[in-house]
């Protein structure tokens, strides 16, 4: 009987690593603190797996950061610039990495596959020095051992580490880090040498990059490595675990054939071949570890469902030789369901976090064995099928409407040149017209104001004057400005997909579940449990107050049903393209009452529509086509003098700009400062469009206030790629986390830009 877990979260059931860390990098408290709550941290949740019957537990997967850092550390990959020589790297070395320091910017951050995690991209070129300069695996492995707990010591594997790096500044964009693979290989033995010594009987090399669309030459590179490794791995359990796909067939054939590897973990959730290629062949003796508990959501598994999957795979791979595991980390869900204490029974009935899917994988494996806990099955089964019957998920008329979308295309009559022919003459805008995203700065007042309006410390009236009074003054400072289409800044927002949750049907929230989303920075998806619908208009009422305080045309702002669905935690019992279908039925009412209320812009926000584009490049289409449908739906029913706007905070946009520009939206406006132009290369190249676009003139992200010349700097090497007439100039993003004191000397530099280029044109 033996359950595995591939990893596990480190914040903490109620966030105490971040607390720790923000608390230690404010230098409120020193580093045998910060050392202190993590070793706690890390002794409760290895004591709770061995209570619950795993045999693999792993360990190494706790991180002060992130795990690719952590591995940066231990092959003493420092860029030079951070100055580092010798020794172990400390707290200093590592968190200058990690955040910057005051001479030094951040190491670049980027999205882990296709998760809301993010790590730090390693830089390497010809010269990186390699050397064994963290033990961290080793130290956490012995400090479990101390605490008599045998663990799976857990690294990231050398090929996928170097797959996931980037040539370093000054090094050729053509070096290819995997050149450097004899190079770190050495420091990996030196690794498995000391977790030998110090008596690890197992090893865990996580290989994700095996789920990815890889070269002959990129395959070639796992079967040179593990045979090179072969000859440390003597006595060594060593298992090569993969993620968040099923791995291609050519990387099946691969990974099964390596080198002294005894396991192979597969994620058997999204994994959907996998299955297939284990029945086509698997080495005979080894380990299959059965991803078949979801590491990436909240649902509670179907453990009679799974039992079945897990038998056939016995069938194939032989008795006992089938280890029931994670999908994946479960550092992608959140801690523990026992600290939810608003949803309601029947809703966390549904629910399993990462505490609740230990015990799952452990009941599975030990149901394998033949030692089925009949009760916890049983219960588990009643959930089950209480949820696919409760009226709370299902809403027949929702259903019908959304199966309905699927037979049209639903395109605006009228094409976007023509549209925005009767926009502008509606809308009378100057040349390079002025905008901003969204939100104005948030105060200490206005998150005041709200939080004692949610626990009804205040009056809806005082609310309500409170926000009023904040919006008046926004739409002031925007008129004195003399910005051309307002906003009305978002102040009864928290965030831009929960306001709108919280209005939605088939939607909850819960109050403690975070989910790690880079450093100590966590975020809570609501829950998208049943068929959504919107029971009354959510932002009328606010942008109608904004309109009726100004001349000037007021933008009213959504959040796009794209969005909303890739920051969620998804129902998983209907396809997502379903669930974002219904939600973007939700957003076209919203879309046309504010219509009916007299409102001409309306922005809506698609922030993470790349987000969610598969990792598998034959998979790409698909979801970008009911992405951008569902984006069409929102609007399509809008006569052709309002605008529509929408807004994405990434420029990388060069393989899907077709993509975006099958979104049909009038206006659209991209983060773009801080991306080297590669916005621009993208229309540099000749791809034609026809729809205003406002590249963001300056980075919100940074308190520095960008002067008219540098702004009008940036709008004319726009000018150069862009006519003239479909350019608009905005910042890079929202405002809410700055402050007035940068905001009003930023804006007042852009307006400027603009008006001086405008004279010159
Ligand atoms: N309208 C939102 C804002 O201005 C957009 C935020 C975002 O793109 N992340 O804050
Ligand atoms: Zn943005």
């Amino acid at each position: 009987m033996a359950g595995h877990i591939v990893g596990y979260p480190r914040m903490g059931p109620k966030r105490e690593l971040k607390f720790a860390l923000e608390s230690f990098w404010d230098g409120k408290s020193t580093a045998e603190d910060l050392q202190k709550v993590a070793a706690d941290l890390r002794s409760s949740i290895w004591k709770q797996m061995a209570d619950a019957g795993i045999k693999y537990i792993p360990s190494n997967t706790f991180s002060y950061y992130d795990q690719v850092l952590d591995t940066t550390a231990m092959l003493g990959a420092v860029p030079p610039r951070y100055g580092w020589n010798s020794g172990e790297i400390g707290f200093d070395i590592y968190f200058s990495m990690a955040r910057g320091n005051a001479s030094l910017p951040a190491m670049e951050m980027t999205k882990w596959f296709d998760t809301n995690y993010h790590f730090i991209v390693p830089e390497l070129g010809p010269d990186t020095k390699f050397s064994y300069a963290s033990h961290k695996a080793v130290s956490e492995y012995k400090e479990a051992k101390a605490l008599g707990i045998e663990t799976v010591p857990v690294v990231i594997g050398p090929v996928s580490y170097l797959l996931f790096s980037k040539p370093a500044k000054g090094v050729e964009k053509s070096f290819s880090p995997l050149s450097l693979l004899g190079k770190v290989l050495p420091v990996y033995k030196e690794v498995l040498a000391e977790l030998k010594a110090a008596g690890a009987l197992q090893i865990q090399f996580d290989e994700p990059a095996l789920v990815l669309d890889l070269g002959s030459h990129q395959l070639q590179a796992f079967t040179e490595a593990y045979s090179e490794l072969e000859s440390s791995f003597s006595g060594l359990h060593v298992l090569v675990q993969t993620y968040f796909a099923d791995v291609p067939e050519a990387a099946y054939k691969t990974i099964t054939s390596l080198n002294g590897v005894t396991g192979f973990g597969f994620d058997l959730v999204r994994g959907s071949k996998t299955l297939d290629l284990i029945k086509s062949g698997f080495p005979s003796g080894k380990h299959l570890f059965a991803g078949v508990v979801d590491g990436r959501n909240i649902w509670a598994n179907d453990l009679a469902s799974s039992l079945c999957t897990l038998k056939d795979l016995e069938a194939i791979v032989g008795k006992g030789k089938v280890v029931v595991s994670t999908s994946c980390s479960l550092m992608h869900a959140p801690v523990d369901l026992v600290n939810e204490t608003k949803l309601d029974n029947e809703i966390k009935s549904w629910l399993a976090f990462a505490t609740q899917k230990v015990v799952e994988v452990n009941a599975l494996a030990r149901a394998l064995a033949g030692d089925k806990d009949e009760a916890f099955f049983s219960a588990n089964a009643a959930a089950q099928s209480s949820r696919k019957s409760s009226p709370r998920v299902t809403n027949q008329e929702v259903q019908k409407a959304a199966a309905a979308l699927r037979g049209s295309d639903h395109r605006r009559a009228t094409n976007v040149t023509a549209r925005l022919d009767a926009q502008q003459k509606k809308l009378n805008l100057p040349i390079l017209p002025t905008t901003t995203i969204g939100s104005f700065p948030q105060t200490m007042d206005l998150r005041r104001a709200r939080r004692e309006y949610k626990a009804n410390k205040i009056s809806e009236e005082e609310y309500v004057n409170a926000m009023r009074e904040e919006i008046s003054k926004v739409v002031k400072l925007q008129e004195e400005l003399d910005i051309d289409v307002l906003v009305h800044g978002e102040p009864e927002r928290n965030d831009m997909v929960e306001y709108f949750g919280e209005q939605l049907s088939g939607i909850t929230f819960t109050v403690n579940g975070w989910v790690q989303s880079y450093g100590s920075r966590c975020v809570k998806p609501p829950i998208i449990f049943g068929d959504v619908s919107r029971p009354k208009p959510m932002t009328v009422f606010w942008s109608s107050m904004a309109q009726s305080m100004t001349s000037r045309p007021m933008k009213a702002m959504l959040t796009g049903p794209v969005t909303i669905l890739n920051w969620s935690f998804v129902r998983n019992d209907q396809p997502r393209f379903e669930t974002c279908y219904q939600i973007a039925l939700a957003i076209k009412n919203e879309v046309e009452d504010l219509e009916a209320a007299g409102i001409q812009v309306i922005q809506i926000d698609e922030a993470a529509l790349r987000e969610g584009l598969p990792l598998r490049k034959s998979e790409q289409a698909f979801y970008l086509d009911w992405a951008v449908h569902s984006f069409r739906i929102t609007n399509c029913g809008v006569q052709d003098t309002t605008q529509i706007h929408t807004h994405m905070c990434y420029s990388n946009f060069n393989d899907i700009i077709h993509s975006i520009i099958d979104m049909d939206a009038d206006v659209i406006t991209i983060e773009n400062s801080r991306s080297d132009e590669k916005l621009l290369s993208v229309f540099r190249e000749g791809v034609k469009y026809g729809a205003g676009i406002g590249p963001g003139v300056y980075d919100i992200h940074s308190p520095r206030i960008p002067s008219t010349e540098e702004i009008a700097d940036r709008i004319n090497k726009m000018l150069a790629v862009l006519e003239m007439n479909i350019l608009w100039v905005n910042p890079d993003c929202g405002l809410k986390t700055r402050k007035y004191a940068e905001v009003k000397p930023a804006l007042t530099n852009m307006v400027e830009a603009a008006k001086l280029l405008r004279k010159q044109l």
